[in-house]
C-alpha cells in the first residue's frame, strides 16, 4: 500500500474507501432526491426533458469537482430519468484501445457510458474515443504496411458521461467533444445536514437536526464524508449513547476520531503547521511540502488543499501555498504582524519592493 492509499482511508478523506461499501444505498436515485448542486440540477433537467422530446440520447456531460462530490451518483441519474442502463468504467480500466471497442460495441441505443478519472485515459484510446463521440463510429485498422485498411464500424448512439477531478487535466479535442460542462462545488452545512438525514432514515438511525449538524460541519463539504461520518458515529451512539445521534453524541465522537471542530483532520493541521513552522507561513512549494510531511504530492493536492482553501486556511500563489490569519488562529497561534506602510498602516505591497 503506497502512502497515497494510506491516506484515502483517513476518515475525512473524500475518496471512496473499502469501507464505503454500502454506499450504492445512500446514492440518490432520481433528481429530486439529490440535494444540493441546485445550477446543475437545473440545467440537466433542461437538458433531459429536451433529449426526451427530441427522442435523442443526451448530449455527451463532462462533470467536474473534487472527489465525493456526487458525479457517479449524477452519472445514474442520467441514465434512470432517460429509462437506459449505464455502463461504469474509469480512464486508468481502460488500457488499450481494444478495451474501449469492446465497451462501446457493447452499448444499447441510448445507454449510458460513465468513465470516470477520464482525465487519465491514454492518448491511443483517447484517439479511438473521438470519433464514437462525433459521428457513433469506430475506425479500426485492419492489417499491417501498405495492404493496411481502415474499416468503420457504426455504434448505437450512446451518451458518455465523464468525471474527472482536474478539468485543467483534460486535452482540449477530448474536452471539446462534450456538449455539456457540469462543475460540482462543495456542499454547504444545511446540505450535508439533509444529506446526513436522508441516510440516516435508509440506515433506520435516529438522529436529531442537531446532531446531523453538527456532522455536517465536519464534512469538509463532502456527501462522502458526511455519510461515512455518519455510520462511524452510528457505533459511538450505540456504545457509548442510547442510540440516537445528539448533538452531545456527534460532538463526543468527533473529538473521540480527532476532528476537530471544522472538520480538519491530522494531516490537515500538520500540513498547516509544517507551512507556518517550517516555511514562516510560506509561500512554499508543493513538492517541498509533501517531502516535509513525508506524504504524496497529489495527497496533499487532492484530498487536503480543496477544502483547506474553502475554509480560507491555504492560498495557492504562483510562488507557492501560504497560510491565511485564520489558519494561525484556529491553530490557536499568533499570526505574524502585517508589514507596515510609510503611513503606519499594513501595506502588503510594499514587502514585494523592500
Ligand atoms: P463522486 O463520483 O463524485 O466521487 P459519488 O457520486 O460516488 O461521488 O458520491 C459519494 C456518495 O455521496 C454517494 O454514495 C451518495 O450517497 C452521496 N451523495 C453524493 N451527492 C449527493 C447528493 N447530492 N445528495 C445525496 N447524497 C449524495
Amino acid at each position: 500500500m503506497d502512502d497515497y492509499e494510506i491516506a484515502q482511508q483517513r476518515l475525512v478523506s473524500p475518496q471512496e474507501t473499502s469501507a464505503d461499501g454500502e454506499e450504492n444505498n445512500l446514492r440518490p436515485r432520481t433528481l429530486e432526491d439529490y440535494v444540493g448542486q441546485e445550477k446543475v440540477k437545473e440545467n440537466l433537467r433542461i437538458y433531459l426533458e429536451a433529449a426526451r422530446r427530441r427522442g435523442e440520447p443526451m448530449d455527451h456531460v463532462l462533470l467536474y469537482g473534487p472527489p465525493g462530490l456526487g458525479k457517479t451518483t449524477l452519472a445514474g441519474i442520467v441514465a434512470q430519468e432517460m429509462g437506459v442502463q449505464i455502463r461504469i468504467t474509469s480512464g486508468p480500466a481502460i488500457e488499450k484501445p481494444g478495451d474501449l471497442a469492446a465497451l462501446l460495441t457493447n452499448l444499447q441505443e441510448g445507454d449510458v457510458l460513465f468513465i470516470d478519472e477520464i482525465h487519465r485515459l491514454s492518448r491511443q484510446v483517447e484517439e479511438v474515443l473521438y470519433p464514437a463521440l462525433e459521428d457513433f463510429a469506430l475506425d479500426i485498422m485492419i492489417g499491417k504496411g501498405p495492404a493496411a485498411q481502415s474499416i468503420r464500424i457504426n455504434l448505437p448512439r450512446f451518451t458518455l458521461v465523464g468525471a474527472t477531478t482536474r478539468a485543467g487535466q483534460l486535452t482540449g479535442p477530448l474536452r471539446d467533444r462534450f456538449g455539456v460542462l457540469l462543475k460540482l462545488e462543495l456542499y454547504s452545512p444545511e446540505e450535508l445536514a439533509r444529506i446526513i438525514q436522508r441516510s440516516a432514515g435508509i440506515l433506520g438511525q435516529p438522529c436529531t437536526p442537531e446532531g446531523a449538524y453538527e456532522l455536517a460541519k465536519c464534512s469538509r463539504g463532502t456527501p462522502r464524508v458526511a455519510n461515512r461520518l455518519l455510520k462511524r458515529v452510528r457505533d459511538f451512539a450505540v456504545v457509548l449513547g442510547d442510540g440516537n445521534i445528539d448533538q452531545k453524541t456527534a460532538k463526543l465522537a468527533l473529538k473521540r476520531m480527532d476532528i476537530d471542530a471544522l472538520g480538519l483532520d491530522e494531516l490537515d493541521r500538520s500540513l498547516l503547521r509544517a507551512v507556518i513552522e517550517l516555511y514562516g507561513g510560506g509561500p512554499v512549494g508543493l513538492d517541498t511540502l509533501a517531502a516535509a510531511l513525508g506524504e504524496e504530492a497529489v495527497t496533499l493536492e487532492d484530498i487536503c488543499e480543496p477544502y483547506l482553501m474553502q475554509m480560507g486556511f491555504l492560498t495557492r500563489t504562483p510562488r507557492g501555498r501560504c497560510v491565511t490569519r485564520l489558519a494561525y488562529q484556529h491553530l490557536g497561534m499568533t499570526p505574524p504582524e502585517p508589514p507596515q506602510g510609510k503611513n503606519g498602516q499594513a501595506d502588503g505591497q510594499m514587502s514585494l519592493f523592500e
